[in-house]
């Protein structure tokens, strides 16, 4: 039995979790996280920097194991991708979140883009359109207020392929934003043959935002040049009054970041739409 288990992972040998034996734990357990219920998605809000107004979420995934506790995504998201499991996982996440934000549009509340992160694996599955479809027709969600966040690197790795697929999400409606921008070692130039909506500004620029430095630069050139694309830029990892000042003073127009809100729970992302709900 032990011979037939090792030949079993041979499978894996290349893998993360075959070099690390508590890495190949965890990925045991992520593979019941699903039916055991483990996951929850929180909500971090999207703000508008003029007004103030929240105009999204990101829905970002949590993992409570039983007996770990929460386990962060930059953890088990890499083993979910590599063993596969994302793909349910991501469906599973976009049903949740495309449901949730149903919910508060039912409520009353003033309709908001939610915002699902899509990884390599997930965004080349063959099934990709078809699935989003079934989650916008099962949820009732207008495509509209669905926005899917893929990685510059995705986005670039075969220009080709992903400009067919976002050109159907677009058909259906569906928002395209680039996240991490400006760490992938591309070019806007390659990318503006891309249907795309937003560029999300990766929070490693903001960690290191001096008044009139090169980063500061470096942003300002990437907030220019994303307007003269059509493109609405959002900066992520926004911590600081400084930083949030900066950002308005050369017109980017969206922040996500630890100085307005934190990643929520559903309860307090609620509680908070509900506090700003018009009268
Ligand atoms: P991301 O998509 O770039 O998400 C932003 C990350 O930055 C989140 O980390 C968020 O909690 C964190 N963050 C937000 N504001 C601030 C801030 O002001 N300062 C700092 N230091 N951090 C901030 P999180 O939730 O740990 O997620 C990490 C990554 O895991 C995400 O990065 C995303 O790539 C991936 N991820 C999360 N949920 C999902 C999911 O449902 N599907 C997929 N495929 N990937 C996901
Ligand atoms: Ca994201
Ligand atoms: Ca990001
Ligand atoms: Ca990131």
């Amino acid at each position: 039995a032990k011979d037939k288990g090792r030949n079993n992972y041979q499978f894996y040998s290349v893998s993360l979790s075959a070099k690390n034996p508590e890495l190949l734990t965890l990925e045991k357990s992520l593979r019941y996280a699903l039916e055991r219920e483990e996951f929850t998605v929180f909500y971090q809000p999207r703000v508008n920097i003029g007004t103030g107004e929240i105009t999204g979420m990101e829905a970002l995934l949590r993992w409570q194991h039983p007996e770990m506790g929460l386990v962060a995504p930059s953890v088990f998201i890499p083993l979910a991708e590599e063993s596969g499991l994302i793909i349910a996982i991501g469906e599973w996440v976009l049903r949740t979140a495309c449901m949730q934000n149903k919910t508060w549009q039912d409520s009353g509340l003033p309709p908001i883009t939610m915002a699902v992160n899509l990884s390599l694996k997930q965004f080349r599955q063959p099934k990709l359109v078809e699935i989003i479809t079934r989650v916008l027709e099962q949820t009732g969600l207008d495509a509209h207020f669905l926005e899917l966040e893929i990685m510059e690197t995705t986005a670039i790795e075969d220009l080709g392929f992903t400009r067919t697929v976002l050109e159907e999400l677009k058909q259906m409606g569906v928002n395209i934003s680039i996240d991490d921008f400006g760490t992938g070692h591309s070019s806007l130039s390659r990318l503006q043959l891309l249907p795309l909506h937003n560029l999300k500004i990766d929070q490693s620029f903001m960690r290191d935002l001096q008044p009139d430095s090169k980063v500061a630069h470096i942003i300002q050139a990437i907030v220019t040049l994303g307007h003269s694309l059509g493109l609405k830029l959002t900066a992520e990892g926004v911590e600081t009054a400084e930083q949030l000042e900066f950002l308005k003073s050369i017109n980017c127009e969206e922040v996500q970041g630890y100085f307005f809100y934190r990643p929520l729970p559903e309860q307090k992302a609620t509680e908070i739409l509900e506090s700003k709900r018009p009268i």
